[in-house]
């Protein structure tokens, strides 16, 4: 058998790349971008020519090919990605050579990643949660991530937690995602401060210097990390945008934790960054929504953006007849370097 797989985490804006060997090492990674406005079949032609290039780097031919994508997905087949624009997809589409592939979806391959070498590692039930431009999670039991009947499940950004609230993107009103992805914290930011007077003492140091009388959105979209930093310096537009997207989460969590008794909740993403600011309240929050029961620990994501790629490499040593793959690399080769 050949001594490594070819990874590869197919996003919306880029996808990346590795080839990875047996023992976890990363032998190379690299990335692409995702020429998504372009069309499926393009996307699907750059995916294969991306494989070929890594196996190329490699030296011959992989022992398999894993690849992390969006949208609905089982393990033969891309079904269907409004982000991409595909629908039925088979994997071997995907690769140009004869080597047998395993395809998974993106978040819940990141939380195959998190439980066989990360956050979750000695863990056997928890919520994999990245909170970035969007929010889904992936539901880890038993160590292995859970999809539902059609592949939908893990969705807990749609969750209605503020049912007279705002409209989501999704044409639901008040989810999740509205109020805490990292997006929407921004976005939230933005609106309340372009609607505030100039005059009214509002901190504005964030804001282009518009005239008190043309409420127009900020020039300048407003970064989470940015509203992160203002409510900790004690701006209190922000403290409020920020408070919602705690109360939105401990809603969803506290739903999350009656429901399947996770042992932890990982979070991840963007909006983890800001860690305490962040896991300190919704923690206390989150204990403050349930009677009877500890609230589960919150704890960080430790593979960051290289998850989906580390899953689709596990994906591959599947594809490959290798299903303990993981189970004894050393953690080390998470330390290894990485294409950003
Ligand atoms: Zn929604």
């Amino acid at each position: 058998m050949s001594s490594f797989v070819v990874a590869l985490d197919v996003g919306g804006t880029s996808m990346k790349g590795g080839l990875v060997g047996r023992s976890g090492e990363i032998i190379l990674t690299d990335r692409r971008v995702t020429p998504r406005d372009k069309g499926p079949a393009v996307v699907v032609e750059a995916i294969r020519s991306f494989i070929d290039e890594l196996a190329v780097a490699g030296g011959g031919t992989p022992a398999g090919v894993g690849l992390a994508v969006p949208g609905l997905v089982t393990a033969d087949a891309a079904l269907y990605s409004a982000n991409i624009g595909w629908s039925n997809v088979p994997a071997a589409d995907f690769v140009p050579l004869d080597v047998p592939v395993m395809l998974g979806h993106d978040v819940r391959t990141g939380g195959l990643a998190e439980s066989v070498l990360g956050a979750g590692r000695e863990l056997s039930d928890f919520l994999f949660l990245p909170i970035g431009t969007g929010i889904a999670g992936a539901v880890i039991l038993k160590g292995e991530p859970y999809g539902g009947t059609a592949g939908w499940g893990g969705e807990i950004g749609h969750i209605p937690v503020f049912p007279n609230g705002e409209t989501c993107a999704c044409g639901q009103i008040g989810c999740l995602e509205t109020y805490a992805s990292a997006s929407a914290v921004g976005r939230r930011y933005s609106a309340r401060v372009a609607a505030t007077p100039a005059t009214s003492g509002t901190p504005t140091s964030l804001a282009t210097p518009a005239s008190a009388a043309s409420p127009v959105p900020l020039a300048v979209p407003v970064t989470a990390e940015q509203v992160a930093a203002l409510t900790a310096s004690g701006d209190p537009v922000a403290m409020e945008v920020w408070d919602d997207a705690v109360e939105a989460l401990s809603l969803a969590l506290a739903t999350y934790t009656l429901l399947l008794d996770p042992s932890a909740i990982v979070l991840g993403g963007g909006l983890a960054e800001a860690g305490r600011l962040l896991s300190d309240p919704l923690a206390e929050r989150l204990q403050g929504r349930l009677a009877f029961r500890e609230a589960p620990p919150l704890r960080p994501a430790v593979l960051g953006v290289r998850a989906g790629m580390l899953g689709a490499a596990l994906l591959g040593w599947r594809a490959a007849g290798v299903p303990d793959a993981g189970a004894t690399w050393p953690l080390d080769v998470l330390k290894s370097p990485w294409v950003a």
